[in-house]
C-alpha cells in the first residue's frame, strides 16, 4: 500500500483564495491589513523566512513592513520598538523572529506585544486564551496542521492523536487545540518528547500522528500504526551530493517507507510549511478585522 499525500501547497492556495476575498472587503472599507516582522541579528535561516514573509504579504495586497536590527540591538531599544510597533495604526499584526540574541529577554519583549497585534499567538494573554477554548489568535504551525487535517476529512474526534515533542510553539499548542471541544478537535491526546520511556510503544498506538522534533527521519515504519495518518512538522536539512545546492530538506518521519504504512501523510517540502505561512497570514487578516 501507497497512502495519500496531504498536499500543503494545494491546501494552503485555497486559503489564500479566501484571504483574498477578506482582504478585498477590508480594502473596500479603507484598510489594508498590514504585517510587520522584526529581525534581531543575521542569522541565515530567519532572514529566509522573513524575506518569505514579505513577499507573500506583497502578494497578497497586504502592507509589509521589515524592520532589521543589529545582532548587539540593546533589550530596552527593541522594547521601543515594540511599543511604537503597538501603536502604529498601519500595522495590525507584527512579530518578532526567534530565536533573538541571547542578550535580550525573549518573554520580556514578547509580554511587551499588544496581545491584538500579537499574530504568532505567542504572547501569555493568547497562550491563556487558547487554552481555555477562546482563541483570538492561534499559532499558525499547529493551526495550519489542524486545517490540514480539516480539510482532508480527517475527522481527529475520539481518535488518539500522539504528539512527538513538546515546545511551546509545535508540540504543547497543538495538544491544546486537539484537545478542545468542537470542529476539529475532541480527540484523546498523548504528549512524547525526549524524556518519555518507549516512545515507540506510543507512536505505534496512534491513529493520527504528528511529528515536530527536528531530527531527520527520526519516526521509522515500524513505529507506525498500519492505517495511521503522519504529519510531519520537521524541517532538517541533510547532505546531498546529488542536488545542485549540495543539500536538502527532509522531515522527522522517514517518508519513503513510512508512506507504505500510512493512510495519510504529509511530504517535506510542500507539507506543513506552506501552511505556517498561509495561517500567519490569516492571523494578521483577522488582526485587520479586528481593528474595524
Ligand atoms: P524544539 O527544538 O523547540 O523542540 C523539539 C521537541 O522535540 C522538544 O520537545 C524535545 O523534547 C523533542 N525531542 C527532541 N529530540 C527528541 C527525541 N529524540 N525523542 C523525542 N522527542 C525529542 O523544536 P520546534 O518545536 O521548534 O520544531 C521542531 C521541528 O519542527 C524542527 O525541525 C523545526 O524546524 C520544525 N518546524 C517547522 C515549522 C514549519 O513551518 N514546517 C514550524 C516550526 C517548526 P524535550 O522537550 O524533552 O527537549
Amino acid at each position: 500500500m501507497q497512502s495519500g499525500l496531504i498536499n500543503g501547497v494545494d491546501i494552503s492556495s485555497s486559503i489564500f483564495n479566501e484571504l483574498k476575498e477578506r482582504i478585498a472587503v477590508l480594502k473596500s472599507k479603507g484598510v489594508t491589513p498590514g504585517l510587520a516582522v522584526v529581525l534581531v541579528g543575521e542569522d541565515p535561516a530567519s532572514q529566509v523566512y522573513v524575506r518569505m514573509k514579505g513577499k507573500k504579504c506583497e502578494e497578497l495586497g497586504m502592507h509589509s513592513l521589515t524592520i532589521t536590527l543589529p545582532e548587539d540591538t540593546s533589550e530596552s531599544d527593541l522594547l521601543k520598538k515594540v511599543d511604537e510597533l503597538n501603536k502604529d495604526g498601519r500595522i495590525h499584526g507584527f512579530l518578532i523572529q526567534l530565536p533573538l540574541p541571547k542578550h535580550i529577554n525573549e518573554d520580556k519583549v514578547l509580554n511587551a506585544m499588544d496581545p491584538r497585534k500579537d499574530v504568532d499567538g505567542f504572547h501569555p494573554f493568547n497562550v491563556g486564551k487558547m487554552l481555555i477554548g477562546e482563541p483570538l489568535f492561534l499559532p499558525a504551525t499547529p493551526a495550519g496542521v489542524q486545517q490540514m487535517l480539516l480539510r482532508s476529512n480527517v475527522d481527529v474526534a475520539g481518535k488518539h492523536v500522539v504528539i512527538v515533542g513538546r515546545s511551546n510553539i509545535v508540540g504543547k499548542p497543538m495538544a491544546a487545540m486537539l484537545l478542545q471541544k468542537g470542529k476539529g478537535a475532541d480527540a484523546t491526546v498523548t504528549v512524547v518528547h525526549s524524556r518519555t520511556n518507549n516512545l515507540e510503544e506510543y507512536t505505534r498506538q496512534a491513529d493520527i500522528l504528528i511529528v515536530a522534533i527536528g531530527k531527520a527521519k527520526f519516526i521509522t515504519k515500524d513505529m507506525v500504526k498500519k492505517g495511521a495518518v503522519v504529519i510531519d512538522v520537521g524541517t532538517n536539512r541533510v547532505d546531498d551530493p546529488t542536488s545542485e545546492k549540495g543539500s536538502r530538506l527532509v522531515g522527522d518521519v522517514d517518508f519513503d517507507n513510512v508512506r507504505e504504512k500510512a493512510s495519510l501523510i504529509t511530504p517535506v517540502p510542500g507539507g506543513v510549511g506552506p501552511m505556517t505561512i498561509c495561517l500567519l497570514m490569516a492571523n494578521t487578516v483577522k488582526a485587520a478585522e479586528m481593528s474595524l
